[in-house]
């Protein structure tokens, strides 16, 4: 309480802000997941890896848009191209000169994507790859994992009241190959598809061991369900995605979030033989509209940052550079005596006031909600934008310089305030 206090005493301009939205937008919000107490911090600008918000604080940006904002803030390539059709006309109502270009850069990087679709968000690539794997192998039941997120009506995390879609999910512990594996058999001709994150990311960031990849797509292989990785948020851990990473090939793939540079964005893509059923010119073509599934903000967008902001050189540094500072974290909770963990992989990390190890959702219960969140508001204080999860994501622009004071203010924290 005291922590939030001062916090409020710090922010008058970002609380004014939240009062008069909250005239019209309940709780002032339209993002659940941006809100937390007293109230959130509002942002007027970003360059690089800072943001600046309503009452002049700059941060070090951690949030980094829930790992959308994977190429920074402004990025000059990316804003040059945004400028640049904004002036060619944005609503052209027809194919225009980005989206094949988008695609090529996307069925040329990730290995499982033969061909690909666009739409608007992560949660309605999940909706249309669901919908596709039901309407392909003419079964119903889906197969989801416990703590999963696959969208704002797909949502399997304990807390809150989540608002599902009617689809028939059946549900398996994430990373429980017998118990999974033994599902799918069971399950057998009513199977339509498992659908897997392939590291838990709203779940708090555990990855999937390669075995249980593994043994999804073999159970999946032999009963004739089709095997859907979400990578809406993993595939910015591997330049080539995390079934790329793992040498697992699932038959669609989810994407979302950054690929669209900024703009928004969701893919759905997959095996060629199985996303051809939505050429328009086959006969009984699956129908797949959609006002803003090839706009051009996002498809040049998309286009600029695959192709000349992400390259392989600067996938595999910022992924190192994250599993340095999940490195440096878990060294410092080891020094000051502090019972906690900081698991993930590359540039997307959780840290969890729990005892590890964490390879599963379950130790998580464990944790005392209130020292995570003493945690959040003396880090927005100290100058790092966090979530209030522990959920850190690093974009490109964030340097060694950035880890070095994330690292300190981290330690500084730990034994200030929980000792
Ligand atoms: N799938 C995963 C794994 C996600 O993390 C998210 C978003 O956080 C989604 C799907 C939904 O994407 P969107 O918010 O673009 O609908």
């Amino acid at each position: 309480d005291e922590a939030r206090q001062r916090f409020a005493d710090a922010n008058p301009n970002s609380l004014a802000r939240q009062n008069e939205a909250a005239a019209s937008l309940p709780g002032g919000n339209t993002r659940a997941v941006l809100w937390y107490p007293p109230f959130p911090v509002s942002f007027v600008s970003g360059e690089g890896c800072r943001v600046t918000d309503f009452d002049g604080h700059t941060y070090v940006d951690l949030v980094s848009e829930y790992s959308a904002g994977f190429y920074g803030h402004s990025d000059k390539a990316i804003s040059a191209a945004l400028v640049d059709v904004i002036q060619g006309g944005i609503l052209l109502g027809a194919p225009n000169r980005y989206e094949a270009r988008l695609a090529a850069a996307v069925v040329d990087r990730f290995p499982a994507i033969e061909r690909v679709r666009f739409c608007n968000s992560g949660t309605e690539a999940n909706v249309m790859a669901i919908s596709a794997a039901r309407a392909i192998t003419q079964r119903s039941n889906i197969l989801a994992f416990r703590e999963g997120y696959h969208g704002g009506v797909l949502t399997f995390a304990h807390g809150g009241s989540p608002l599902n879609l009617p689809f028939p999910f059946i549900f398996a512990d994430y990373n429980d190959i017998a118990g999974a594996a033994a599902l799918v058999r069971e399950q057998g001709s009513d199977l339509a598809a498992v659908i897997v994150e392939p590291m838990l990311g709203g779940g708090g960031c555990i990855p999937a061991t390669r075995e249980f990849l593994e043994a999804l797509r073999a159970a999946t292989k032999e009963t004739g369900a089709l095997l859907i990785f979400d990578e809406v948020m993993t595939s910015r851990l591997d330049y080539r995605a995390l079934h790329g990473a793992h040498g697992v090939f699932p038959d669609f793939v989810t994407l979302g979030k950054y690929i669209g540079g900024g703009a928004s964005f969701g893919a759905f893509g997959g095996r060629a033989d199985l996303i051809d059923r939505f050429d328009p010119a086959s006969p009984g073509a699956f129908s797949h509209g959609g006002t803003f599934n090839n706009n051009i903000l996002s498809m040049a967008a998309g286009y600029t940052g695959l192709t000349q902001v992400l390259t392989q050189e600067a996938s595999r540094a910022i992924n190192a550079r994250g599993d340095r500072l999940r490195e440096a974290m878990n060294v410092s909770l080891e020094r000051q005596g502090v019972e906690g963990i900081v698991i993930g992989r590359g540039s997307l990390m959780n840290l969890h006031f729990v005892k590890g190890p964490v390879e599963t959702p379950a130790p998580l219960d464990n944790a005392d909600p209130s020292v995570i969140a003493l945690w959040h508001v003396e880090m927005l204080l100290r100058g790092y934008y966090v979530t209030p999860r522990g959920m850190l994501a690093l974009s490109l622009p964030f340097g060694d310089a950035e880890l070095a004071g994330f690292t300190a203010a981290f330690d500084d924290f730990l034994s200030s305030n929980l000792k």
